[in-house]
């Protein structure tokens, strides 16, 4: 906007120095690679942060920081979630809030364990104890807390960095051993043999949260027939009564009926105890053909024999009900087990109706099983190798050679009714992407039958944001079924609890959980493993120390984090429970929002935060997840830094990042990539370029020497701060509602179309051309002094760097030392005059109409500066003429000429037709010519003069410029 002298002027004297040109230190360029780190150092030495979180004097406000996961390099999803947390803080900040963010890591787990495993040697992993894996986990982790720290910290986040909280502290893990002993003296915590998703590649149990279902998955299906060796009486009249007589004597029973099943998992019929029938649906037994009946559920009959390829007849029809106790013989193994009755999960929709059932490999054979006394036999071990009990199969592998050599030993023994492939979706363990199965172990689990009404009175007391959020949580955690919180893996904090050798007997009390978790709060979990019995018992059981066996089991991470609120919002200092706000993808409402959930209604009664807030996932410009096979990956250090070649990939700095957090609609999935970021550095240098102007037309004002009074400020001033007060109560009030976006729209439009083309563009002739310490100067310099320093604060929650970049370049001494400290943006009653919109309205509306006209004559070449045109206008609307005749009348003569607005040299209003017109305009709202001006052009000016050559001294000086040099 720098406005240069003619060509012509290099042969004489240049008048350019006697224009008040731009000076200011803040630069056109960021140079964010230097500057960001510059002012983060400013902040930290200064402790600006931390001074406002502790000395505010408003209420507390505390966003309690969900933990990432402290493994691998920081993302555009974690850059998502800690910025917006970042914005959210730092406004609170400045609105006066007391504002402590301790930030987290989830430290413990598998991904870290098999981190520690896979960087060793085979020797050395046999080498391995437990409590030496656990050194390398926690130095592991404790070194990628770091590495993502600096990230987070380059990214211009505030948090108590020195303090912060990880799952791996000892004061942590005693407040989570706390949260356990609490649920389980409560009653909560059980323990009990139950089927649970097993993963064989990882060796332990998974909670639903740990599953993937990917595509493609499948399994060798098998159609088996059971032979029957014994009928219940009842059931035997029954078919007489429709003709059917069968053998009496087992081995020709066995010959001619079959109980036809189906599985897809082959593996788990060694565990076969009984086939379960619906009672209410009709089964029928049908002839094959070949002298053999099969027992199918009616409705599939037609099905089946398709399948089969063979015809099936049936010859008898009888309830689910009548079929209980039909004894049948394992085709495998050397047991005889009966036909029960299971419940409404046995349907028509695929299968048989009739189910194999194996209490020990699934949940619904678990709970018929109980039902029917039946025994959880789980011949698999922890790697998924069929025991002993499996018989012949000892040995086999379920995930690898079991189901082919269990198909064609039933093929042998005649009992395979037909094999074929099935798709269907199969739960993965989502670490080592390898199928899971079902396998019953003993287990510690959380109850959350018990507490399940309060939670969800809790969630009911939550706002949840958006809406939506509260019926996803609502119905998983109505749905859910109790939470196996055990693991059987090393890194992790331990289940406190004792067995007595002999008796498998429970040891967990109050006074040995209180014993636990005062020998982790003084030594961290480790004790757990370094310690023998006699060490650990309470007091009351060391002396028959040799008499129990501490648990091996640790808990599941998201214990771990889910008791967060337990060990950091509710104990540490400046840090309110519930906290204020929880802000985490919108995956958590099944992860982290609800094991927090779960564990404070289940110690508390009461939900750990009162406010939840979600947002989307990070994607390509395409809406595709990021991913290293399709080259869309976006990492925010490149972003930040610039990558290998930067012309691609220029050094954005962490601003634009920032921004683009503002500027996405996070309650979905947000797109990220190199288009994207061009358009927001465009915004960027937009918002950067119209500070920088507003900077250095202030090199020569000092606010309590030079600035006029608000009521004696021209009506364009007045406007002008009106049009302020209104863009920041919009911001402020996106900021309230969390939508950024709004924030970064208004921000944009304000640079845009208020400032840089209106107002700012008018200024140009009262900035330059006036002297020094005209009032007409003087005025636009205090409107913009006044808007430079809340612009900076509005903007300081998201484009930090440049905000505080801002202040430090305001060259009048301000009364704070950084923008943090000068509080969030208000503005004096008296700016608010709404009497200034409506005409003012018009006349931009008019100013566009006529720019219209003046673009059209520029284009055709018949203009170059607006200033050689001059303008005659006729308002056709009472509104407009209104507006005219107001700042005729009320304007300011030096200020407010709509001549000067219309940066022309001639303006008539009204008046007759001209005759000579470069071009004009007839519209609703005005009838509006163009001609070129009279008169000369001002060499200093460049407006057209007709006074210009009276004055001997500056002969090519108008009589405005020639008064402004005699004055200077
Ligand atoms: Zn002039």
């Amino acid at each position: 906007m720098t406005q240069q002298t003619g060509q012509d002027a290099d042969k004489r004297p240049s008048y350019k120095d006697t224009l008040n040109l731009l000076e200011t230190g803040f630069g056109m360029r960021a140079n964010a690679i230097h500057r960001e780190p510059e002012l983060q150092a400013f902040w930290k030495d200064k402790g600006i942060d931390l001074e406002l979180g502790r000395n505010n004097p408003g209420p507390m406000f505390t966003l309690h920081d969900g933990p990432p996961y402290a493994n691998g390099a920081l993302h555009m999803g974690h850059a998502l979630n800690k910025v917006l947390k970042d914005i959210i803080n730092k406004h609170r900040l400045m609105q006066g809030r007391k504002v402590r963010f301790v930030p987290g890591w989830d430290c413990h787990g598998l991904p870290i364990e098999l981190k520690v495993l896979q960087a060793m040697s085979q020797e050395q992993r046999q080498a391995l104890t437990p409590i030496k894996l656990r050194k390398k986990a926690a130095a592991y982790a404790h070194k990628q807390v770091a590495g993502q720290m600096a990230g987070f910290k380059r990214w211009g986040i505030w948090a108590d960095w020195e303090h912060p909280y990880l799952t791996l502290q000892k004061d942590y893990e005693a407040a989570q051993i706390d949260v356990f002993g609490t649920m389980a003296l409560k009653g909560h915590i059980y323990r009990g043999l139950k089927p649970v998703h097993w993963s064989p590649s990882s060796r332990t149990a998974l909670a639903e949260a740990e599953l993937e279902y990917p595509d493609g998955h499948t399994s060798p299906s098998v159609y088996v027939g059971f032979p029957v060796v014994d009928l219940p009486e009842g059931l035997r009249s029954k078919l007489n009564e429709q003709g059917l007589d069968l053998p009496a004597q087992s081995n020709a029973l066995s010959e001619g009926l079959q109980v036809a099943i189906w599985t897809t998992t082959p593996w788990t019929l060694p565990a076969n105890l009984a086939v379960s029938v619906n009672e209410r649906l009709d089964y029928c037994l049908a002839d094959d053909g070949k002298g053999r009946f099969l027992i199918v559920a009616a409705e599939l009959c037609d099905a089946i024999a398709s399948k089969l390829e063979r015809p099936l007849q049936a010859k008898a029809t009888v309830k689910g009900a009548d079929l209980a106790g039909i004894t049948y013989s394992h085709p495998l193994l050397e047991r005889r087990s009966a036909i029960v009755v299971g419940g409404e999960y046995i349907t028509t929709e695929s299968g048989t109706g009739l189910v194999h059932t194996a209490p020990g490999h699934g949940v619904d054979d678990f709970n018929t099983g109980r039902k029917h006394g039946l025994p959880v036999l789980c011949p698999v071990d922890e790697a998924g190798t069929l025991t002993a009990e499996a018989g012949r199969f000892e040995g086999l592998n379920v995930l690898k050679d079991a189901n082919a050599v269990i198909i064609t030993a039933l093929e042998d023994c005649g009992s395979l009714l037909l094999q074929e492939d099935y798709s269907h979706r199969y739960p993965y363990d989502w670490r080592t992407k390898k199928p899971t199965i079902f396998r019953a172990t003993e287990q510690w689990f959380a109850s959350v039958e018990g507490f399940r009404t309060e939670a969800l009175t809790a969630i009911d007391g939550v706002q949840w944001l958006p809406a939506s959020g509260r019926n996803r949580i609502e119905s998983m955690v109505s749905e859910r079924g109790d939470w196996c919180i055990s693991r059987q893996r090393t890194w992790g904090v331990p289940i406190p609890v004792f067995y007595q050798r002999e008796t498998g007997e429970v040891l967990l009390n109050a006074e040995s959980i209180a014993h636990v978790k005062a020998l982790i709060a003084e030594h961290g979990a480790d004790i757990w493993w370094e310690k023998d019995e006699v060490d650990l018992l309470p007091p009351s059981h060391s002396a028959e120390a040799h008499l129990w066996r501490k648990g091996t089991d640790t808990m599941d991470v998201w214990f771990d984090s889910g008791s967060s609120w337990a060990s950091v919002s509710s104990q540490r200092d400046g840090l309110s429970y519930p906290a204020d706000l929880y802000l985490e993808g919108s995956d958590q409402h099944r992860g982290w929002f609800q094991s927090s959930l779960l564990t404070s209604v289940a110690v508390n009664g009461t939900a750990p935060y009162r406010t939840v807030l979600t947002h989307g996932f990070a994607l390509d410009e395409k809406g595709r997840k990021m991913s290293k096979s399709l080259g869309n990956v976006v990492d925010p250090m490149v972003i930040i830094e610039g990558g290998k070649n930067q012309k691609q990939e220029p050094a954005y700095g962490a601003d634009v990042l920032r921004l683009w957090v503002s500027s996405v609609d996070y309650s979905a999935d947000v797109p990220i990539g190199a288009g994207i970021l061009r358009q927001l550095s465009d915004v960027y240098r937009k918002v950067r370029n119209t500070s920088r102007y507003l900077l250095g037309n202030l090199h020569d004002f000092v606010p309590s020497r030079d600035a006029i009074a608000i009521r004696e400020l021209p009506l364009l001033d007045r406007w002008m701060l009106q049009r302020t007060a209104t863009v920041l109560d919009q911001i402020s009030e996106a900021f309230e509602r969390y939508e950024f976006f709004r924030f970064f729209q208004l921000l944009q439009n304000f640079c845009v179309a208020d400032l840089s083309n209106f107002y700012l563009d008018i200024a140009k002739d009262r900035l330059y051309v006036s002297a020094p310490t005209d009032k007409r100067r003087r005025s636009c310099q205090t409107v913009m002094a006044l808007i430079i320093e809340r612009l900076a604060a509005a903007i300081a929650p998201v484009l930090c760097h440049m905000a505080e970049d801002i202040w430090q370049n305001i060259p009048y001494p301000t009364e704070t030392e950084s923008v943090f400290l000068s509080g969030w943006p208000t503005v004096p009653e008296e700016w608010r005059d709404d009497s200034l919109q409506a005409p003012m309205q018009e006349l931009r509306e008019l100013r566009a109409a006529v720019n219209k006209v003046l673009e059209e004559c520029r284009s055709k070449r018949m203009l170059g500066a607006s200033l050689e045109a001059a303008v005659r206008l006729e308002a056709r609307t009472p509104a407009l003429q209104d507006a005219l005749h107001w700042l005729q009348s009320k304007g300011d003569q030096e200020v407010d000429g709509l001549r000067d607005w219309l940066l022309v040299s001639q303006l008539q209003i009204g008046g007759e037709p001209w005759a000579e017109l470069l071009a004009s305009d007839d519209n609703e709202l005005a009838v509006i010519e163009v001609a070129l001006s009279r008169g000369e052009k001002c060499e200093r000016c460049w407006h057209y003069e007709s006074d210009i050559g009276q004055h001997s001294a500056h002969p090519s000086l108008c009589g405005r410029c020639v008064s402004v040099l005699e004055r200077r």
